[in-house]
């Protein structure tokens, strides 16, 4: 699919819009395992990427996502703050040199897998903590199997739910132990939220 600079900007107002109809989801989640700041941190990182809009979708993807995580890092805060900056640099320094705009979707999939593993180092986490690794982690598998954009959505969404019967071993809500159980996990939410936006605008695109 050709990723142009127009479906650059979509893609950054996607996700802004998704985070500012959910925040306060996400800040009552934070309330109910963590401190409660989740929903600000993403509404600031998504805000900050919006207002750099136009500056981000003038550069090529790789380049735009690097430029989007460095902001993400410096405006999110918080634990997330750097994973989430992680996951979009990683991404844009896997895809590497995206000629014409064009990327394919074995592409996306390595690179999605190995932002992933960068979020993981990052985090020294792994999936089944109660993290947004569970949500990134079958959604990696539901690129490599070659989902559609429906299904992977569908993944994310149903991945962040099955958070809720997980006990968290990372991040904050660790400290609750067994409390942490029955809640979703915030951070995952978050994760499927995006994945959901970005989803929404490529089943659009043309393959
Ligand atoms: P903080 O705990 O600093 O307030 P945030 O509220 O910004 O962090 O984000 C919390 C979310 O970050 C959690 O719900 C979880 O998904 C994710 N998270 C926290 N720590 C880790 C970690 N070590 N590895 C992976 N994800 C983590
Ligand atoms: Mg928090």
């Amino acid at each position: 699919m050709r990723i142009d600079a127009q479906l650059r900007r979509q893609l950054i107002e996607a996700m802004a819009a998704t985070v500012e109809a959910h925040w306060q989801e996400l800040t009552a989640l934070d309330q109910a395992i963590g401190d409660g700041d989740h929903g600000a941190g993403m509404k600031r990182g998504f805000d900050a990427l919006l207002a750099d809009a136009g500056k981000l979708a003038e550069q090529k993807l790789p380049a735009a996502l690097v430029a989007a995580g460095r902001t993400l890092v410096m405006s999110m805060g918080g634990a997330s703050g750097p994973l989430y900056g992680t996951f979009f640099m990683e991404l844009g320094k896997a895809l590497g040199d995206v000629p014409d705009d064009v990327l394919d979707r074995a592409g996306l999939a390595a690179g999605f897998a190995r932002a992933m593993a960068a979020v993981a180092a990052r985090g020294k986490s792994e999936p089944g903590q109660k993290t947004l690794l569970d949500v990134l982690a079958p959604v990696s598998a539901a690129l490599e199997r070659g989902e559609d954009a429906d299904g992977i959505a569908r993944v994310a969404a149903e991945a962040a739910e099955a958070t809720v019967p997980m006990q968290a071993l990372r991040g904050r809500a660790a400290f609750l132990g067994e409390r942490s159980i029955g809640h979703m996990d915030p951070g995952a939410l978050s994760a499927s939220l995006i994945i959901g936006a970005v989803c929404a605008v490529l089943k659009e695109t043309p393959a």
